[in-house]
């Protein structure tokens, strides 16, 4: 089962999870958390109706015919006929809750089958079932509801099926669009591969990804589908006398609203007061559960990370290189707990060069270089201090305007997965045409033939035709390629490359290695490069910096920190990496794990896992070692080991 999917489910039922679960994001909503209120304290009184000491809702007492609200023993008045209201209000309610309830409840079933039978099979099952809702979709909805009640004939029963039966379109519709899009994702493929049968594909796979879409649909239908079952009892259809529910009871005080308008205007009152609490309770509902929604609209990460004063202040001195770090910190603050990514890298990029950064997953490789142009997402990320100079400038303290000139201009990005950057309903042409234009004034046709030129730069081939390809039709290594051009449309001075290679072949990876590196050399820009393999570092940076737990551990020149690694992770990352004339015996590993970044160590953050640990390595932070003007390591065996 996809577990991404079937989560937001999990969660809803009540599983433990750190993240705000939908009923908590629910309740936080105050007009549905009123709603709520409203509807469990009908219900509550629907439900105990039975043992409550009322008089009987059908018992007719001419005498005490159209007494007012607040008469002696009737507390909202009698009807035309002498029944006490607050008895026939209590078992209306019941009664038009209950049919409501049900004919969502049919509808749902109903549409929902029908609905993924025709999205999961397709074609014939498609057509037959779905040109038969539309048919049911292509009367109005009303008359419909009325001509099904006129054929079955009037009674409460009948007005259940007629309102379900013209709302299982609703359902049916909803249901398929989904499981259409579910039918063809890697999972459902990865079960039909394991020999599940479809039965059981529908049931494990495709139920519980579409549940959540047949609550919310539920959930703002029932509210209207109590309208209509009130709507049919009014004009007679629905509750036959001497039964009491809301829309009868409306209907018969009609006649007397102007000599006894508290007959009609009680079950008026309280048709809505349940429609409304019903429909914000919904509403709410789909807010919380809707993925889409879910997935942070409701809390939008501001367009930039936060950042606070003390990370905003202009460089004094002159910057080092063409990009400059200092003491960057940046945190997530999750559920009153602080989690520190990124403890305080400093580090340069000269003009021209190749940085490495390597670190196991984690270690905030990513943070890092997302935190120079303020791309981490905010909430609930940080930036607590540090500066990071680009031309004089403080990047963290720049205003919007000259931030967005920068990024995908001198400083462009490169993410790891380009399937996941790439817009999927635009052309890799339009989409890089679209770069150049963000920051440079072209015609649409001259950016186009820039984008192809571009494609031509990064030995795209056919980079005219491909150019029309949309990014599902090229192969990831070409994909990636799509997603350099991009980066280096507007010829950025500084490209940050985040694991640019990792979901790629070793072969593409080569050639993508390569490539970046001819264009670094070509355009003289300088890299920034991500990864967590020492193989590729070696192929293509000058410089690298270790990071473990957010910290820069050791940075140096390539071939020196390769020769005479100074710090103990450092050495364990390089015996990580396998090579060709390996001959049998174990691969080395790092046991244990990295700490936990919501509670660091003290001292050396490695030292739970380093072999050569003292107390003196727990007992204080330790300082970057200068081994050399070029090479630094985090270690107080620095010397000693790197010798
Ligand atoms: P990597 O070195 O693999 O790129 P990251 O920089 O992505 O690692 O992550 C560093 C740390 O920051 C991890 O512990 C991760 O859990 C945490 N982290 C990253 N992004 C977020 C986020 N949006 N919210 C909370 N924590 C995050
Ligand atoms: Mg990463």
């Amino acid at each position: 089962m996809n577990i991404s999917n079937a989560l937001p489910l999990a969660r809803w039922f009540g599983h433990r999870h750190s993240r705000t679960s939908p009923l908590q994001l629910l309740l936080r909503n105050r007009l549905a958390a009123a709603g709520l209120i409203v509807l469990i304290a009908v219900c509550i009184l629907a439900l105990i109706t039975p043992w409550l000491p009322l008089h009987h809702p059908n018992q007719t007492a001419l005498g005490n015919r159209l007494l007012p609200p607040g008469s002696d023993g009737h507390l909202l008045g009698t009807d035309h006929l002498g029944r006490d209201i607050l008895a026939r209000i209590l078992w209306g309610t019941r009664v038009s809750l209950s049919v409501g309830i049900s004919a969502t409840l049919v509808a749902a079933t109903v549409g929902s089958i029908l609905g993924i039978l025709a999205g999961y099979f397709g074609r014939h099952v498609d057509n037959i079932l779905m040109r038969g809702i539309d048919m049911v979709m292509a009367f109005p909805y009303i008359l419909l509801a009325l001509a099904i009640v006129a054929v079955l004939g009037p009674g409460l029963l009948n007005a259940l099926y007629a309102i379900a039966i013209v709302n299982i379109p609703f359902f049916a519709r909803n249901v398929r669009g989904v499981t259409v899009t579910l039918r063809n994702r890697e999972f459902v493929d990865a079960a039909l591969l394991s020999g599940k049968g479809h039965a059981r594909i529908l049931l494990t796979e495709i139920l519980p990804n579409v549940l959540p879409v047949i609550v919310i649909t539920m959930s703002t239908t029932v509210g209207w589908m109590i309208l209509e079952t009130a709507g049919l009892s009014f004009l007679g259809l629905g509750a036959q006398p001497p039964q009491a529910d809301l829309g009868s009871m409306l209907g018969e005080g009609r006649r007397l609203i102007s000599t006894a308008p508290h007959v009609a205007t009680i079950p008026g009152l309280m048709i809505f007061l349940l429609v409304m609490s019903i429909n914000l309770l919904g509403d709410g509902v789909r807010d919380a559960l809707d993925p889409r929604l879910k997935a942070g609209a409701l809390r939008r990460p501001a367009a930039r990370t936060r950042t606070a004063p003390a990370a905003r202040q202009q460089p004094t001195g002159e910057p080092k290189g063409l990009l400059e770090v200092d003491n960057l910190r940046t945190e997530f603050h999750l559920d009153g707990q602080v989690h520190q990514a990124v403890n305080g890298p400093t580090f340069h990029i000269e003009p021209g060069e190749c940085l490495g950064i390597i670190g196991e997953s984690g270690s905030g490789k990513s943070v890092t270089a997302m935190s120079l142009l303020g791309l981490v997402a905010s909430p609930p990320g940080i930036i607590q201090n540090g500066q990071v100079n680009y031309q004089r400038q403080n990047l963290l303290g720049v205003s919007d305007p000259v931030l967005r000139g920068y990024r995908g201009g001198e400083l462009a990005y490169i993410f790891q997965d380009p399937l996941s950057t790439l817009h999927p309903l635009f052309t890799v042409g339009d989409q890089l045409v679209e770069a150049l234009r963000a920051h440079r004034p072209l015609s649409y046709r001259a950016a186009w033939q820039e984008a192809v030129r571009r494609l031509e730069e990064v030995r795209m081939p056919n980079a005219a035709r491909r150019a029309k390809s949309y990014p599902h039709q090229l192969s990831g290594g070409m994909r990636q390629r799509v997603s350099i051009a991009m980066a280096l449309a507007n010829d950025p001075q500084l490209i940050i490359a985040d694991e640019p290679t990792t979901a790629l072949d070793v072969t593409v990876q080569a050639q993508i290695l390569k490539l970046l590196n001819r264009l670094r050399e070509q355009k003289q820009a300088s890299l920034m490069f991500i990864t967590h393999d020492f193989g590729v570092v070696k192929q293509i940076c000058h410089r690298v910096a270790v990071m473990y737990a957010g910290e820069i551990v050791e940075i140096g020149p390539v071939e020196e920190i390769l020769a005479r690694p100074a710090h103990p992770y450092t050495r364990r990352l390089i015996g990580c990496v396998p090579s060709v004339d390996y001959e049998g015996g174990r691969l080395a590993e790092i046991p244990g794990l990295p700490p936990q970044v919501s509670n660091l160590p003290v001292g050396c953050k490695f030292a739970d896992r380093c072999d050569q640990v003292t107390d003196q390595c727990r007992a204080a932070p330790i300082e970057l070692d200068t081994l050399n003007e070029r090479h630094q390591a985090r270690c107080i065996f620095a010397r000693e080991v790197s010798a």
